[in-house]
């Protein structure tokens, strides 16, 4: 039995299927959080799942969340349709309701947050929803796990008795005649096609071109149609999709005229618009977004995050003594002993004692945007994405890619056009992912101490910067043409759910470990190999003559024009390809410096300026394997893929470069 989970954005519908199903999805508020379906058992009743779907207003096939949802029901066939309502908006929700009861398939309706209809002294007449719409209804408050058995209980229900939405006749004189007489045109086609007469019907008189082409009419039957739907438009004198909206909106107006009792503006409505009227007005909007983000990156790496930092590595230290002690005693092979510890605990260590500082920036960001005030930003972005050629829709990916490039390539997806798309995949590396902060932070901590916050945001902005010229330069070359329009609609703000907010950071503490223990531990070994034999494979006695030194020999005269041509360095470039905390555990191991020494170590292979040259350099560099991987998987072509490693490696090599000269040329 499966169950699909349908309703407009940001009503809730990922918070019922993690209530249903106990699983831990990605809920935002925020729009477009839910790219793909995603299926899961519900709890207790083992031959029940439930699929959470991208939210939509409506079953038209523009979008790529309509595209995908519709598909799904379409062609799938789910047994039944839960349909998610956000009861502080029924008429907006119900619009979509109208559409799904078409499709004949067995349906009913979860009235969601109720608690705050309830705390906003509004009502809704449950009773009258059902007998005017003939399917069942229950209220809801998926958040606070109210009503979710009585629903559950429902819907099975409904299934197993087959339980169809009722033909109801919401439509009126010419909407109504040129409905049956299309149906009648087409049932037989329908009926082939496995489509829902009315659905199919209702579609072709709105213009639907995929429903018309998967009828397979005759020529002459879709003159007919085009005659009916002419005729049509003349009496009502409005357009085809004006004349179904009208006839629908009319339908529900009536509807919520008998059953809700409104509750006008919430509270809840209320208090966003006062903090809208600061947050998103027209010259405050910018500078508030900088100052929340200045006091964020201060209290991760300023005041929390770097001393929970501290305290690992002072562990981590402990236990590098302990081991390091016990392998002594016990007489190890001094190879053996030298890999584990100045190989594994070393390049291992070095990458875990960043953890606390990523988790730290992550609860900042998970509750901005669980908060709601991450959708402002992509509202406030709107204007200056514009002007590089692409539109708000693009921000949301772009600030995935803070985080990691490869959801946020792969939250690119949704964009309906694709020149947007390709040009926002081009463009989300440029956005600095969570696996460059532990370099960042050590070389932050080491060269400019003082001012760690500072140059912190400057290298985020600066990524920022350089995508912005970047997309400039694409505009006018490669991706000529308009952004699509913007529309989304800003949810209230919320005050953040720990659970999820606790959630968020859980999984990127995972995804750190779990690198950590595996892509940086396996790098770590081959550094090591490579650095400890040369090539006869004879052991090194100093790690100049390794075989590792040769190869950094050999590509070290590519950096040093940017100020830094030690092959330890270059080395560490290299395994950073494989995962970009891979630089860090790279040069721990090379300097065999304990986790606490790397940074006086630092000192010896870089200038202030020189480390500056390499943070620019990382922060643009090409993007990991698996970033890369996911662009060839988006892009679909080899060339294409190349043309971003390269794209990317030479601007880095460029912007390094600049900032070295310049940075010579100020210092004197
Ligand atoms: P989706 O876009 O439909 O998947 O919506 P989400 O599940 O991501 O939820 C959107 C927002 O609504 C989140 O901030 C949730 O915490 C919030 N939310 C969900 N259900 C309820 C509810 O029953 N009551 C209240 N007050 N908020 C809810
Ligand atoms: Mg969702």
């Amino acid at each position: 039995m499966i169950f699909a989970l349908v309703g407009n954005p940001n009503c809730g519908k990922t918070t019922l299927f993690n209530q249903l199903t106990g699983s831990n999805q990605h809920v935002g508020n925020f729009p477009g959080v839910t790219v793909e379906q995603k299926t899961g058992q519900i709890i207790g009743s083992r031959d029940a799942s439930v699929v959470d779907l991208p939210g939509i207003y409506s079953l038209s096939p523009y979008s790529s969340e309509e595209i995908i949802t519709r598909n799904f029901l379409l062609v799938h066939k789910p047994n039944g349709i839960i349909n998610i309502i956000d009861a502080t908006n029924i008429e907006r929700s119900l619009y979509l309701t109208m559409q799904l009861i078409e499709l004949q398939i067995p349906m009913i309706l979860a009235l969601n947050m109720m608690d705050e209809v309830q705390a906003n002294n509004g009502s809704v007449n449950i009773n009258h929803i059902k007998e005017i719409l003939g399917i069942p209804a229950v209220p809801i408050s998926a958040a606070n796990k109210e009503g979710l058995v009585d629903l559950m209980d429902q819907a099975i229900e409904v299934v197993r008795s087959n339980r169809k939405p009722l033909k109801i006749d919401f439509c009126t004189g010419a909407v109504h005649r040129a409905i049956h007489a299309i149906s009648h045109l087409i049932e037989d086609h329908a009926q082939r096609q496995g489509l829902p007469v009315r659905f199919a019907a209702t579609k072709l008189v709105e213009g639907d071109e995929p429903v018309l082409e998967s009828l397979m009419l005759t020529e002459n039957e879709i003159e007919s149609i085009e005659h009916v739907v002419i005729e049509m438009e003349a009496e009502l004198n409005t357009d085809r999709e004006a004349a179904l909206v009208d006839m629908r909106y009319q339908f529900i107006e009536d509807l919520c005229g008998k059953a809700v009792k409104k509750i006008g503006e919430t509270s809840e409505y209320k208090r966003s618009a006062r903090l809208d009227s600061i947050l998103t007005h027209r010259i405050l909007a910018f500078p508030a977004f900088i100052c929340i983000m200045f006091l964020v990156f201060w209290l991760t790496f300023g005041v929390i995050g770097n001393n929970l930092s501290r305290l690992l590595t002072l562990g981590l230290e402990w236990l590098k003594d302990i081991v390091d002690a016990g392998l002594t005693a016990y007489g190890l092979n001094p190879i053996v002993h030298s890999l584990i510890t100045h190989g594994i605990i070393t390049g291992v260590g070095a990458v875990l004692s960043f953890v606390p500082i990523v988790l730290t920036l992550f609860f900042f960001l998970s509750i901005l945007e669980d908060s709601g005030y991450m959708s402002r930003i992509a509202f406030v972005m709107d204007k200056p994405l514009r002007k590089i050629g692409l539109s708000g829709r693009s921000f949301v990916p772009m600030l995935m890619g803070f985080g990691c490039t490869v959801p946020a390539v792969m939250a690119a997806r949704t964009l309906s056009s694709e020149r947007d798309k390709k040009m926002t995949i081009l463009l989300t590396p440029f956005m600095s992912c969570s696996a460059k902060l532990p370099i960042y932070a050590l070389f932050t901590a080491a060269f400019f101490a003082r001012n760690q916050a500072f140059i912190m945001i400057a290298l985020y902005l600066m990524g920022i910067i350089f995508g912005i010229g970047s997309g400039l330069l694409m505009k006018h070359t490669i991706f000529k043409g308009a952004p699509v329009p913007f529309v989304m609609e800003l949810p209230n703000y919320r005050f953040p759910s720990w659970k999820s907010v606790l959630l968020l950071m859980w999984e990127k503490a995972k995804d750190f470990i779990r690198r950590a223990f595996t892509i940086i531990f396996t790098a770590t070994i081959i550094i090591w190999f490579l650095q400890s034999f040369d090539i006869r494979l004879n052991h090194v006695v100093s790690g100049s003559d390794s075989l590792l030194a040769r190869i950094g020999y050999l590509i070290s005269g590519i950096f040093r024009p940017l100020g830094f041509a030690d092959w330890r360095i270059s080395t560490a470039l290299i395994t950073g390809f494989t995962a970009k905390e891979a630089v860090i555990s790279t040069l721990a191991v090379l300097t065999d410096a304990g986790i606490t020494e790397l940074r006086g170590t630092l000192h010896t292979l870089f200038t202030p300026l020189s480390a500056f040259s390499f943070l620019v350099f990382t922060l643009l560099y090409t993007p990991c394997i698996a970033a890369v991987a996911t662009i060839k998987r988006e892009f679909g072509s080899i060339k294409g893929t190349l043309f971003v490693i390269l794209y990317q490696t030479g601007f880095a090599w460029l912007a390094a470069f600049c900032v070295y000269r310049i940075g010579l040329a100020l210092l004197g």
